[in-house]
């Protein structure tokens, strides 16, 4: 496959922006190599400056799970946008998607719009500070929450202690207030509670992991946490960012039956454009300048056009349905490809909920961070690279989830099969 007008953009990207690109994952660094330069995306495919066909499973990271350019979405987007694309004024579409949140998602009584998910998740821990008026937040390892300051915490060598900034920049004093617990060990939550329980204003998680590939909640996680929380006084914040109208239209909270205190959403609710939201119980909401003292605010919060994209999303989902079909093509995808790798003598590990799943290179089980670090991340860059070459585009990380859209048809997977299968001949 020739790259050419890529590898062009790419040296050109390099001498404005840092790194080429807008983002860090973009630049393939984890898969070595060069990125591509898309041109265009239609339904589950997307195009690249060269010309060159791809299925992908990126789908821009998780929003876009009716594929791209869905005709019914990108004729709103132009109806509203013709209109004016912002005002800073209330507008009608976003009390239309206000109501609509609130309808699915079982915790969510009232919601403020922001412009990604980063915002949501650094203002939905404000909110948790100041209604608490306590300063601990307990994260845990391989959770990602965007690039919040204090949220960049890595765990070290897994010793559960105060947080180390996970980057430069970020002073000491910013993650001091940061405690690291593990995924899917409950103990590691009692004991930080037990000894800053008094000081801890809120627990964040991605109930259903999927930044670090992804992994499931085990039976009675959830729950033992919401348990904890409310004992101490703690609000539970679910970051459900990507798990949000796609492990089902309520969410993971709906799926696993747990109300956490405050919601954080972005990727699907913005249909493509950039927005995020934080909501919960109205009592806690109330806390929320302009009504309560907790400050947050955006010049381009609740705009209309991505009002748009996002409340026409919804619309589709709610009146489709497609959650079954989602979990039936990510199933047979994953059963079907283990099978390949069986037969190819590769051990892997597929983890998978709903329509996000992830192929680790690793015997597994994968229930942790831990699990998943083990994956042999060398190898899954030379199967990158082959199924790129094939057609298929998977995320060039390891530690990143594969998305289903409602556009990938069974020849879509047909042929996904049949890249993997010849991917494995060559790594
Ligand atoms: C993507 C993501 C974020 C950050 O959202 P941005 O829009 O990139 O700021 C936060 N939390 C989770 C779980 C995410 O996957």
């Amino acid at each position: 496959m020739k790259r050419e007008r890529s590898a062009e953009l790419y040296e050109k990207a390099k001498r404005f922006l840092p790194g080429g690109v807008n983002s860090p994952v973009r630049a393939f660094k984890s898969v070595g190599g060069d990125p591509f330069f898309v041109k265009e995306g239609r339904g589950s495919k997307i195009y690249d400056v060269d010309g060159n066909e791809y299925i992908d499973y990126v789908c821009s990271w998780g929003p876009l799970i009716l594929g791209h350019a869905h005709p019914e979405v990108l004729s709103f987007v132009k109806e509203v946008a013709e209109k004016g694309t912002s005002f800073g004024i209330p507008c009608e579409l976003e009390v239309s998607m206000a109501e609509a949140v609130v309808e699915a998602v079982p915790s969510i009584e009232k919601v403020r719009f922001v412009n990604s998910g980063t915002e949501a998740t650094m203002s939905a821990i404000r909110l948790a500070r100041g209604y608490t008026k306590r300063n601990k937040v307990v994260k845990f390892e391989g959770c990602y929450h965007g690039h919040v300051d204090y949220l960049l915490v890595k765990a070290g060598s897994g010793v559960l202690t105060f947080g180390i900034p996970g980057t430069p920049g970020v002073p000491e004093d910013f993650a001091r207030h940061t405690l690291l617990a593990r995924f899917n060990d409950l103990s590691s939550v009692e004991s930080l509670f037990e000894k800053y329980g008094e000081d801890i204003a809120c627990v964040i998680l991605e109930p259903v992991m999927g930044n670090a590939g992804v992994i499931p909640p085990k039976e009675g996680f959830l729950q033992g946490l919401r348990e904890i929380t409310e004992r101490y006084g703690a609000l539970l914040i679910f970051d459900e960012v990507i798990t949000g109208f796609r492990v089902s239209y309520g969410g993971a909270q709906k799926l696993y039956q747990v109300e956490p205190d405050l919601t954080c959403l972005g990727k699907i609710i913005g249909g493509g454009f950039p927005v995020g939201a934080y909501g919960g119980r109205a009592e806690i909401m109330d806390h929320v300048a302009p009504d309560g003292p907790v400050y947050q605010a955006g010049t381009l919060s609740g705009n209309p056009v991505a009002m748009a994209a996002g409340l026409k999303t919804l619309e589709i989902l709610r009146r489709d349905n497609p959650y079954e079909e989602l979990e039936r093509k990510r199933k047979r995808l994953a059963d079907e490809a283990k099978r390949l790798f069986e037969a190819k003598g590769i051990p892997v590990w597929i983890n998978g909920v709903a329509s996000m799943s992830c192929i680790f290179f690793t015997e597994g089980p994968v229930e942790t961070y831990d699990d998943a670090v083990k994956s042999d991340t060398k190898l899954y860059s030379k199967f990158f690279w082959a199924l790129l070459e094939n057609g298929v585009y998977f995320a060039p990380s390891q530690f990143e989830a594969a998305f289903v859209s409602v556009a990938h048809t069974d020849k879509d997977i047909d042929r996904t099969l049949y890249a993997i299968e010849a991917a494995l001949k060559k790594i």
